[in-house]
């Protein structure tokens, strides 16, 4: 059983000093390996995290010919965001942007119910940390052996063993980066251009900079990107009451802290071994109470209950509880859980509305899109016949998987006859125009009418487009101009 080392030690201290100044050194951490129900659970959170982060990009989704046919690609050169059968343009921005706060929304819901099981257990710097450490113990290991050799003059076996492990989280972190490129090009093409040399500059830099950022955050960084970067932990405590769910030791129970005596001895259950500390990733003593520096992992649960079963004392003197419980715990009483409270009532009131709203939105997205932009100049031009020529950009929005034909016509403008620069198409009050799938057709149309019912040079004209196969319509409204001594004074 081991109590708090000197280097512990001398890291409370500095932590205390820091309270005293503004800036102190980093006091290296040592977690020391864990068994037990939470640490079996975090690993299999962390293969499931790795296996979707890493495999997704390969999953292969068919939306006909012509399409992109990976799952999530995020298509930068095309505009388009492809999430299995859904298909965003960059004027669904607005969808992203709700997803967004449905994941901000879920996030206070699940903090005020359980606590930062984000941090401790699927945010990507928890994930990786914890697998570059899993790397770091199997070549270097354990704690003590770590602090040893570290605390000893180096060696070629240390030389050995440190360029081994870097290189290792070297080699992850490059797989990281090179996954997460993957999502933004077709991952077997990217794949293929990347190796022959034939890839994109892009491609190269980016890769290069997820390998940097995933092997300094994860490798060099780790606890401290929890408790200096992330500005997480400073409003998490807005979403936690009385009754949400974190990682506790039980004052009650483990104090005052019996050093060295027995089970059934006068004190507390606490043994005061350190080892709760010692497997803290982020080196903190969870026996203080909550601090910002816990990202509620749990490891010390399963350090402190190797420790009980040792000592002959019940398990689970560090718990998931509540404050509510605890307090009436420590009266001889207990409270039960309450899932529904004010805020997470909030919490699942606003995020079921959101997933409505946006279920419906989506649901009712339109699959086709007009807008139309009036010429700057000339801005009209006056024919022989003294009728007036306005000149227009209409663009057609197919989202479609196939080709699409659509009817143009106008209305707020008696006797307008349409006519389509750029394939030749009328004089006509209709025209039929073809857009390819998955694009925007863009069409240069003149309009030509009478000079009449213009107010100060200017009139309303609309532009209706149908889709010929659907029906589904969609509307714009532009301006019709003459002469500025047009129309009635
Ligand atoms: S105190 Fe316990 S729950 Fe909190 S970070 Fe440390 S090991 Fe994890
Ligand atoms: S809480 Fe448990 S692990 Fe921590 S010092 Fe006390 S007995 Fe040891």
């Amino acid at each position: 059983m081991s109590r708090i080392s000197k280097v512990d030690r001398e890291r409370q201290i500095q932590q205390e000093e820091a309270g005293q100044h503004l800036y102190a050194n980093r006091v290296k951490v040592y977690p020391k390996s864990v068994q037990g129900p939470v640490r079996r659970f975090k690993w299999a959170v962390l293969i499931f995290c790795l296996t979707l982060y890493y495999v997704m990009p390969w999953i292969r989704w068919d939306r006909g010919p012509n399409q992109a046919n990976q799952a999530i690609l995020l298509d930068m050169a095309h505009e388009r965001f492809y999430l299995f059968n859904l298909v965003f343009w960059p004027q669904d921005i607005y969808y992203l942007a709700g997803l967004l706060i449905m994941g901000a929304v879920t996030l206070f819901l699940v903090t005020s119910l359980v606590g930062r099981v984000w941090c401790g257990y699927t945010c990507p710097q928890t994930v990786w940390t914890d697998l570059f450490m899993w790397v770091e113990r199997r070549i270097e290991g354990d704690r003590n052996e770590r602090m040893k050799r570290d605390a000893a003059d180096v060696t070629l076996d240390t030389v050995w063993r440190k360029v081994s492990k870097h290189l290792v989280w070297l080699f992850i972190a490059f797989w990281t980066g090179g996954a997460w490129i993957m999502y933004y090009a077709d991952a077997p093409t990217v794949t293929v251009q990347f190796w022959t040399g034939t890839a994109a500059i892009e491609v190269y830099f980016f890769t290069a900079l997820f390998t940097a950022t995933t092997y300094l955050l994860a490798g060099w960084a780790r606890e401290q990107v929890c408790t200096y970067m992330c500005p997480w932990p400073r409003f998490q405590a807005a979403m936690l009451d009385e009754h949400s769910l974190t990682v506790t030791y039980q004052n009650w129970r483990g104090e005052p802290r019996s050093r060295g005596k027995r089970s059934g001895s006068a004190g507390g259950d606490c043994v005061d071994c350190g080892a709760c500390v010692t497997a803290c990733p982020t080196g903190i003593d969870i026996r203080d109470g909550i601090q910002l520096e816990c990202i509620n992992c749990g490891l010390c649960i399963d350090a402190c209950n190797h420790v009980m079963a040792r000592t002959g004392r019940p398990s689970w003197l560090i718990t998931w509880d509540t404050l509510a419980d605890q307090t009436a715990k420590a009266a001889g009483t207990h409270t039960k859980f309450r899932f529904f409270r004010p805020r997470t009532i909030i919490y699942l009131t606003a995020l079921v509305m959101i997933a409505l709203t946006m279920v419906v939105a989506v649901a009712m997205r339109p699959g086709i899109g007009l807008s139309v932009l009036h010429d700057r100049a000339p801005l009209f031009v006056r024919l022989p016949d003294g009728n007036l020529r306005n000149g227009y950009v209409v663009k057609i929005v197919n989202k479609a998987a196939e080709p699409v034909t659509f009817e143009v016509k106008t209305s707020g403008l008696p006797g307008a006859e349409l006519t389509e620069t750029n394939e030749g198409l009328g004089p006509t009050t209709t025209l039929v125009l073809p857009v390819a799938a998955d694009s925007v057709g863009t069409f240069h149309v003149f309009v030509t009418a009478a000079p009449t019912g213009l107010v100060d040079g200017t009139r309303n004209i609309d532009f209706h487009l149908r889709d010929m196969t659907t029906g589904e319509e969609a509307n714009y409204r532009s301006a019709f101009m003459g002469p500025a001594n047009t129309g009635p004074r």
